[in-house]
């Protein structure tokens, strides 16, 4: 089975909620850049300063900052037990970053599922997102609401909805998912590691097909 995966798809298109169910399928390390960009904003951290400005316009956090941060994660990347990224990599630059580091481990990404979906599509499932602040869970009041309305099945904190949702900024966070994330699909695919899934199949063959396409 391979291990090593990449998650990409634009905002709405469901990475976060298949993330969850392979972590629990799978026992791979869920990696979400804007959870953890997320957590150092709380924090106040060097790295939060720098970013928060980014995450609250709904920009991308520039290059040389995700690198310095997500090379932290990667001194201890799990490499056996695997892991999935959800968010990283999202410029052709951090893509070239990663395969280096892990070419450099001699344990290179497997595969790179694609989850493909519309503005329209991305814009109902965002309206009525809910995620946990603590553990990253995300929820969704029609689709995967939690079992007590506003609290974490897993850790019970407060949900809360992204400041980053509303309409205007998404259709913002689209568009620079098409002109700067998107060619990530053809570098994966010269590379022969893709795996396209139409996400707006319902979940449960959504999960099968992500499933297949790891065995
Ligand atoms: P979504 O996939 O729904 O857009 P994320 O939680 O992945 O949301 O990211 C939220 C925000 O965090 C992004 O809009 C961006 O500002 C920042 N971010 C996350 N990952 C990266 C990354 N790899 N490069 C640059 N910015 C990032």
């Amino acid at each position: 089975m391979k291990r090593r995966i990449i998650l990409l798809g634009p905002p709405g298109s469901g990475k976060g909620t298949i993330a969850a169910q392979l972590q629990k399928e799978l026992g791979l390390a869920h990696v979400s850049s804007g959870h953890l960009l997320r957590q150092e904003v709380e924090s106040g951290s060097s790295v939060g300063k720098r970013a928060k400005g980014f995450l609250e316009k709904g920009e991308l956090v520039p290059d040389p900052t995700v690198l310095e941060f997500m090379s932290n994660w990667m001194q201890s990347a799990p490499l056996d037990r695997g892991f999935m990224l959800d968010g990283f990599p999202r410029t052709l630059a951090q893509a070239i970053a990663l395969d280096e580091w892990l070419d450099a481990k001699n344990a290179p990404i497997e595969a790179v599922l694609f989850y493909s979906c519309d503005l329209a599509l991305a814009l109902d499932r965002i309206a009525g997102r809910q995620s946990c602040p603590k553990c990253g869970r995300v929820y969704h009041v029609r689709s995967a609401p939690p079992k007590v309305p506003g609290r974490c099945d897993g850790c019970g904190a407060a949900l809360v909805e992204r400041a980053d949702d509303s309409e205007a900024v998404l259709r913002k966070r689209f568009e620079i998912y098409a002109g700067q994330t998107e060619p990530l699909v053809e570098y994966y695919d010269r590379q022969g590691r893709i795996v396209v899934i139409d996400a707006s199949r319902p979940p449960e063959e959504r999960l099968k097909a992500s499933l297949a396409a790891l065995n």
